[in-house]
């Protein structure tokens, strides 16, 4: 019989045993799970949910597509709409990135319907739905807006009350979104060790970091930049979230045992990855009626926890049945 001080000594409050109503089957139920960073045109949706994903987050995608999406289906959907990007920048032109999911912002006018205009293309994605707003600062791979563009777009967002979220890549690029006020950064900078002060600054900023650690499987320098700085902004209390870039190369699509075990590495473990999985950024309440359930014995150690975790599924919270203790 498993114990559940044990299973919250090991994963926090909200880890429970439980089981299926109509299977019997007993696991543990997690509160939902969110992807905060995946490119739903590249995969097949409807496998995240059997695979226990209850929410994601797109970060660059047809804004058209998007906005048609069913509004209360399972996983519950956020997105960013087009990436905003500087003329022939980053991903213009990459062959995963159709015209549709970028726009190149040529002018940093901050009024409405100028072609090219900051405001102009953060208006556009509004209008579509989006409730982040995403940016490329990646000056390994192209131009990058410069600094009033990149002021005229965070000044955008802020106004229609949208977070921005950058991706950062290149020498200097965290301090640039930092400097800029871009309140998080879709993946944890890879390109250099970001240091204490950075580090320090952007956690008192409130700045989160989505994880992206797994994606560097085939770069173990940039794979160990990743972990270093992401265990230093972990260690200083910054706030983690979950995500994978799911669509970005072979990746599985439902939770990532390599993420897990890549931010187990990174210190983000125990009660601190199920905040990180379960943060319902960038909204600000679970969906809500649904949970994860994990079957089988709960783990014992934290080394068992990413392999036993990818096990998740998405069940009605109605169908769970908590066992006494
Ligand atoms: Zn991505």
């Amino acid at each position: 019989m498993a114990d559940p001080f044990a299973l919250r000594a090991l994963l926090g409050p909200r880890a429970a045993l439980c089981r299926r109503a109509i299977t019997g089957e007993h696991g543990v139920s997690l509160p939902p799970l969110i992807d905060h960073h995946v490119h739903l045109h590249l995969i097949d949706a409807d496998l995240l949910a059997p695979a226990g994903i209850s929410g994601v987050v797109d970060l660059g995608g047809d804004p058209v597509v998007l906005a048609r999406r069913e509004k209360d289906g399972i996983p519950r959907v956020a997105y960013a709409g087009s990436f905003l990007t500087a003329v022939g920048g980053y991903p213009v032109g990459r062959p995963w990135a159709p015209p549709e999911i970028s726009r190149e912002i040529s002018d940093p006018s901050t009024h409405p319907g100028v072609p090219g205009g900051a405001a102009t293309a953060v208006d556009e994605q509004a209008s579509f739905g989006a409730s982040v707003i995403k940016v490329a600062l990646n000056s390994a791979d192209g131009p990058v807006l410069d600094a009033a563009a990149l002021g005229a777009i965070v000044a955008s967002a802020r106004e229609r009350g949208l977070p921005v979220v950058a991706h950062v890549q290149g020498d200097g690029m965290p301090q640039v979104a930092l400097d800029a006020g871009v309140d998080v950064l879709a993946h944890t900078p890879f390109t250099e060790a970001v240091g204490r002060t950075l580090t320090r600054h952007a956690v008192r900023a409130g700045q989160l970091w989505i994880s992206t650690l797994a994606i560097h499987r085939d770069d173990p320098q940039a794979a160990e930049l990743a972990r270093v700085n992401l265990a230093g902004f972990a260690a200083a209390g910054g706030r983690v979230l979950y995500g994978t870039d799911l669509g970005n190369g072979e990746l599985p699509v439902g939770v990532n045992a390599d993420e897990v075990a890549a931010l187990d590495g990174a210190g983000v473990r125990g009660e601190a990855l199920i905040d990180a999985m379960a943060d319902p950024w960038p909204a600000t309440a679970a969906p809500s009626g649904i949970s994860t359930f994990v079957p089988g014995p709960p783990p014992t150690v934290l080394d068992e926890v990413a392999a036993w975790i990818a096990g998740a599924t998405v069940v009605p919270t109605e169908e769970l049945v908590h066992d006494e203790h």
